[in-house]
């Protein structure tokens, strides 16, 4: 017997993507546990990837090439080859193309967030014949955005140091679910006596292990920023010197929040005004101290109307008091653009011809739903005519799902799902193709909440006839006659191009080292804007954004409400009186091991946290089947009655496979396709509904 420890990279959507070792013994991985010398992985993997062996030797693992002989969504399948299964996508494709290659789409997220098996091979496909591009917008544009108008690109203070902050806002984050091992770092700060204060409607398992909870009411975070700004400005907890040197805006950002007090503030967030006074007394004395305060920005916040806006206010609160003056202060919202990427290498956006170049069309996965039920017209472009979905599972994820399902089961669309399992999505599928897991390919990865780059080695070979999705986007560019010499490039090839070696960040970076040690730091400043270098167009801290005001937004933070709320829209609320939302559930990463029996086991099934008030005016009892609908659709879920959700609010942990519950549905019929204020992005947390015994 051999015995082997292959070095690995967790490729989930999760910040912390974990450095693994795979133990393989006669070929069969029998251990996935993590890297003990890895800084930030610590030894540690979650409950969820701990469970990869169990995930990948699954017996519902997709082992061949499959043709649908079923109705669309009825998941009934016949095994074909792969050489019928490429030679019936390409002379599909290859028919699309000829007329209208416009009506060709990838839908892709980030199931693995690997550059390899993500967009390299994938869009270099897409970009040679011409198809339109996907907007990927589905999880964190709209705080991307309101990043990037105020500090210009996703930089921010180091996980590492975290441990090191005198106080630490978590803020729209469940850690413990979501991002482990920035947690262990928190633990670790609380240790030397760090005050942790969580900023979350839901009582989440992290809220409930903080000094303080502040549950505010869904979608009015920008308001609870901007009367934390009024009260740092009324009583000067600003560092002057660092707002005149390295920020722009401070008097019109002064007069904006004027008439933010603690009282208009708390009336909008459902809040106590003592509770904003405090936290700005709190965030502001701790500062002036010469203590490090730090923010750790998640994206739950963002998924609102006004989620870019709320991203944005929270980016200006560290400038004001100076905590970027320190290695531990700041704010995380992602380290993404951290990392010197080539995606203009790996993506191959030069594939299209001139015409292509000039002719492109940009579909929203946000909206899928409505746009594969769009026809032909001069404005849309031509209708959707086929759809190659990987890494994603859009049937199950994108909002308004009903919708979204009744796009996928349109009869003239041609779909191919590349997948590991029989998803909601795979059953709407034409032809249906065995993906291979992280274990069974070679990838390269960057990451949004730490500064290593990390490399992923093969560990066993791939099960059944599955192949890499580059290996998948290869033969078809074959099939269709792509000569060009990128479609003949090696896994290995394509990874030693993921990063930029003369970038000073990754220097000496060389990807047959990285395979070898598994990781490597980026070299960065401890603290990147102790002295300014914001890389804005002014090289400050945009508390003025003349961007924004170019693309038609305020150009100073603001409050933009909900669509849906008791404040602004009464009339809605007095049918649909309870805000709904549907953060992820901790044993599932997006739909990712939702099927792994161990995980789903420990999960139950879908429950809805309903406060004992709301409860008992509808005569809900604990662990009865409820009814929760708008006019969007419905879905049944066992009640939990629980104060971790506040008054007026319920919350689905999610996002559970629409199969696995009772009436074949999941939170996401009840949200809908309107879009955030900037980014483009879903509004998954902007949703009223009404409860109702089954
Ligand atoms: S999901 Fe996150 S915490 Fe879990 S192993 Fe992957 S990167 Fe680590």
């Amino acid at each position: 017997m051999t015995t082997t420890t292959i070095r690995a990279t967790c490729p989930h959507d999760c910040p912390d993507t974990c450095a693994m070792l795979v133990t393989v013994k006669d070929g069969i991985a029998t251990e996935v546990k993590g890297d003990p010398d890895h800084p930030n992985t610590a030894g540690a993997l979650c409950t969820k990837v701990s469970r990869y062996v169990e995930r990948t030797y699954h017996a519902d693992r997709l082992l061949t090439p499959q043709k649908r002989i079923g109705r669309k969504g009825e998941g009934k399948f016949a095994r074909i080859s792969w050489d019928e299964a490429l030679d019936i996508i390409a002379t599909k494709l290859k028919t699309i193309a000829d007329k209208d290659p416009l009506a060709i789409l990838p839908y892709s997220y980030a199931g693995t967030m690997g550059f390899v098996q993500g967009e390299s091979m994938s869009m270099r496909f897409f970009n040679k014949i011409g198809a339109s591009d996907l907007d990927r917008t589905i999880c964190a544009s709209a705080g991307s955005v309101g990043y990037k108008y105020t500090i210009g690109a996703k930089i921010g203070t180091d996980t590492e140091q975290f441990e090191h902050a005198k106080l630490i806002i978590i803020w729209g984050s469940n850690p413990i679910a979501s991002n482990l091992h920035f947690w262990m770092k928190v633990q670790e700060a609380k240790r030397k006596g760090a005050t942790i204060i969580a900023i979350d409607p839901y009582r989440s398992l992290t809220a409930e292990k903080c000094h303080q909870h502040i549950d505010l009411l869904p979608g009015t975070d920008a308001a609870l920023a901007l009367g934390l700004m009024h009260v740092l400005i009324r009583d000067d907890y600003l560092d002057h010197d660092y707002i005149k040197n390295f920020t722009l805006g401070f008097d019109q950002l002064a007069a904006r929040v004027k008439t933010w007090t603690p009282e208009t503030t708390a009336k909008i967030c459902g809040i106590k005004p003592e509770v904003v006074e405090q936290l700005a007394q709190l965030y502001g004395t701790t500062a002036m101290r010469g203590e490090a305060v730090a923010i750790r920005l998640s994206y739950g916040l963002q998924r609102t109307h006004g989620g870019g806006m709320a991203v944005r206010n929270v980016a200006c609160l560290p400038a004001l008091v100076g905590a970027w003056r320190q290695p531990a202060g700041g704010v995380l919202l992602s380290s993404g653009d951290s990392f010197p990427k080539r995606l203009d290498r790996l993506e191959r956006a030069d594939l299209r011809s001139k015409s292509q170049s000039q002719k492109r069309r940009l579909i929203n996965m946000s909206t899928i739903g409505d746009d594969l039920l769009k026809p032909d017209s001069k404005e849309f472009g031509p209708a959707i005519q086929a759809v190659i979905v990987y890494n994603s599972n859009p049937i199950a994820v994108a909002p308004e799902s009903s919708q979204v399902a009744r796009g996928f089961a349109r009869e003239d669309l041609f779909t191919v799902v590349l997948e590991h399992f029989q998803t909601d999505t795979a059953d709407y599928a034409d032809i249906l193709l065995p993906a291979t897991t992280q274990l069974e390919h070679t990838d390269i990865h960057a990451t949004y909440g730490h500064l290593y780059m990390m490399a992923n080695n093969p560990a066993i070979a791939p099960l059944g006839e599955s192949k890499p999705n580059t290996e998948i986007f290869r033969l078809l560019a074959t099939r269709m006659g792509f000569d060009d010499a990128c479609f003949s490039e090696t896994d290995d090839e394509i990874a030693a191009q993921a990063f930029d070696p003369k970038d000073q960040r990754a220097k000496n970076f060389d990807w047959a080292s990285l395979k070898k040690t598994g990781w490597q730091k980026l070299t960065m400043p401890d603290a990147p804007f102790a002295q300014g270098g914001f890389p804005t167009a002014s090289g400050k801290c945009e508390f003025f954004s003349a961007q924004m005001q170019a693309d038609g937004l305020d150009p100073l933070p603001a409050y933009i409400p909900p669509y849906e709320s008791k404040a602004s829209t009464p009339e809605l609320a007095q049918i649909y009186p309870l805000a709904m939302i549907s953060p992820p559930a901790r044993n599932f990463l997006n739909t990712t091991f939702v099927n792994v029996m161990s995980l789903r086991g420990t999960e139950g099934e879908p429950y809805l946290d309903i406060h004992p008030h709301d409860a008992q005016i509808r005569n809900i009892t604990d662990g009865e089947m409820v009814r929760a609908f708008n006019d969007r659709g419905s879905m049944l879920m066992k009640a939990r009655v629980t104060d971790k959700a506040r008054v007026g609010m319920v919350v689905a942990l999610s996002i559970w496979w629409k199969k696995y519950a009772s009436d074949g549905k999941n939170a996401n019929e009840l949200t809908s396709q309107r879009l955030t204020d900037m980014g483009r992005a879903a509004t998954f947390y902007d949703v009223l509904v009404q409860v109702e015994k089954a």
